[in-house]
């Protein structure tokens, strides 16, 4: 019988954030070992849940030691690193032998003990299966891709739609080349090729067409030449402070051939030409306030996205410009989602529902983006945060976000969260019984995942950068000490 190994370790790391990413982290969005990973991920639009799919189809016993996604923050710990890399590997030995190997995992996860998470993980798993098992991992389209990865994998496919809703296609496609390679049709390798660029191609977005969409295009294209088996185009996380951050092709072939990373180069070169394009400005703070204060609600609410504090990049979720800037306005009909704060969640809970609170709320793991507001509000919620996402993105997937509150402070309900999580689904408001079709502005802390539900209920939309936050698009903002240089926008224009 064919023995597939299956496992998933995700990480976006944002090495500026101030806050480790360990075992807590994963516990607190999706960490599962053995046979809760199909009890938990079986049904929902992801990686693992295709991966099960695909072997139950073929007949093939899936052996899954171990899942976990952690939100985006800073660098993974070793002790959460070792814990991953030891579980899968002890399973690779004491379980094995496996005719192939797939993984889930990000492709952007700096750790403190190596800035190349996926790339150590792989050199582990090689050493406990050998060189000629073939590994399949799927990777984000947001991720850093280095050579040892794609060295190290024979098949490395990455999402081709941000927002990401083509996780289950992504591997599927991943575990149908594994199918190949197994009955001996094709032995695939991967080519990956970077630019002297930190960020590119429109940071992926493929809602508009534009960079991302046209670097698509010719990487199916590419399709059609002898021997190329599956082609992707990674945006990069420029958060990650990492010698090889940046955009990304990546060329899977037919056997190790040159020709494969030159096709790679070629569209290396397309992105760097496009590199000044973008479909979404941003705006600052009082334009979009401005425009706020004039929504009517009519044709759906004003949508306001939060870009610069975004938990889906490692932004901290409590960040207050914007929220401040909206209760200073007086806005009315609005709702905000979400604000990181378990100490204010907790004082909600602790005086309960209807009750009138007076705290500070946000600003506190970080003020220079944003000091505590001080509010009054009333407490017209209380929730355990635990939800399932309607989707698309992630649809089925469950979320515990832990003691959660709404806080209405004038004319704005704000949903206070326990956990950082990017509020990208609608049932981050309607699981508070916030009917977000009834109200004029929603506010959401994500910079474009929030699309694939808020778009098509929106009269419009604003991506806000105050550029106070993590995930500001004002790079040179930053002190970047690991990337080569010289680097686009940094040093290059
Ligand atoms: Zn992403």
């Amino acid at each position: 019988m064919t023995r597939i190994l299956i496992a998933g370790f995700k990480h976006e790391s944002n090495t500026f954030s101030a806050v480790p990413t360990d075992l807590d982290a994963y516990r607190a969005r999706a960490l599962y070992y053995g046979d809760a990973i199909a009890k938990q991920m079986r049904g929902t639009k992801t990686e693992p849940a295709a991966f099960l799919d695909f072997c139950a189809a073929e007949g093939w016993q899936a052996v899954t030691p171990i899942y976990g996604d952690a939100s985006p923050g800073g660098a993974v710990t070793e002790i959460t690193f070792n814990h991953f890399a030891n579980t899968i590997c002890d399973a690779a030995i004491d379980q094995g032998p496996f005719d192939a190997v797939m993984l889930s995992l990000h492709g952007a996860m700096a750790c403190e003990h190596t800035e190349d998470g996926e790339g150590e993980l792989l050199a582990r798993l090689r050493a406990a299966i050998g060189p000629e098992v073939p590994v399949a991992i799927t990777l984000d389209l947001h991720a850093n891709v280095t050579d040892r990865m794609a060295e190290l994998a024979n098949i490395v496919v990455a999402y081709r739609t941000y927002p990401h809703v083509d996780q289950v296609e992504i591997a599927t496609q991943a575990a149908g080349l594994i199918k190949r390679a197994l009955t001996g049709e094709i032995k695939p390798t991967s080519h990956v090729r970077r630019g002297a660029m930190l960020e590119g191609v429109d940071s992926g977005r493929t809602t508009a067409p534009g960079p991302m969409t046209e670097a698509l295009h010719s990487a199916d294209l590419l399709l059609e030449k002898p021997g190329v088996l599956a082609t992707s185009v990674c945006a990069g996380f420029a958060k990650a402070d990492t010698h090889d951050t940046g955009p990304s092709a990546i060329v899977v072939g037919n056997g190790s051939d040159a020709r494969f990373g030159v096709m790679a180069e070629k569209l290396m070169e397309q992105v760097w030409e496009s590199r000044h394009r973008r479909t979404v400005e941003t705006v600052p703070i009082d334009a979009a306030i401005n425009r706020a204060k004039t929504a009517v609600g009519i044709g759906g609410p004003l949508v306001l996205a939060d870009f610069a504090d975004n938990p889906g990049g490692g932004g901290y979720g409590d960040a207050t410009n914007l929220l401040r800037a909206m209760i200073e306005a007086d806005l009315r009909d609005a709702a905000f989602a979400n604000i990181c704060d378990p100490a204010a969640a907790q004082i909600c809970w602790e005086n309960g529902l209807g009750s009138i609170v007076h705290l500070d709320l946000g600003g506190k793991i970080d003020p220079r983006y944003g000091a505590p507001i001080a509010v009054r509000g009333t407490v017209t919620a209380l929730t355990k945060g635990q939800f399932t996402l309607k989707g698309p993105m992630a649809a089925g997937v469950h979320i515990d976000m832990g003691p959660t509150a709404v806080l209405k402070v004038g004319g704005i309900e704000v949903v206070v969260a326990s956990e950082r999580f990017q509020a990208h689904d609608i049932m981050y408001f309607q699981h508070a019984r916030i009917d977000v079709t009834q109200k004029k502005v929603i506010v959401v802390k994500s910079s474009q995942h929030f699309r694939a539900a808020f778009q098509p209920l929106a009269s419009d939309i604003i991506v806000v950068d105050g550029g106070g936050g993590l995930t500001s698009g004002n790079y040179k903002a930053l002190t970047y000490t690991k990337v080569r240089r010289p680097i686009f926008p940094l040093d290059l224009n």
